[in-house]
């Protein structure tokens, strides 16, 4: 395996998606080649620091009541008492 292709397949070894074959190859490139050792290095590092990063922020509250006073009122549609459509389960419950 050459270098090109290993650094191809370096993003797929990080993220878990190489199956075991490819796996093997991989790392036996990079048991005799420092250069994509290094690489390697540097993209877990790199996948290490966005992953401990708090990249999720809650909206504030107000920006919520925004968007829901934006969107329009849901309608709820009940069911005809007696439709053909309801469960008998819904036919025994409403009679209790
Ligand atoms: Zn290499």
């Amino acid at each position: 395996m050459k270098c090109a292709e290993t650094e191809i397949l370096l993003h797929a070894l990080l993220d878990n998606e190489l199956d075991a074959g490819h796996v093997r190859d991989v790392e036996a490139h990079l048991a005799g080649c420092p250069g994509c050792a290094a690489q390697l290095d540097t993209y877990r590092k790199l996948q290490d620091a966005i992953l401990a990063a708090p990249l999720r922020y809650a909206a504030p509250a107000s920006l919520r009541h925004r968007i829901e006073g934006a969107l329009p009122r849901r309608r709820v549609v009940l069911p005809n008492p007696g439709s053909r459509w309801s469960t008998p389960w819904e036919q025994y419950s409403r009679r209790r």
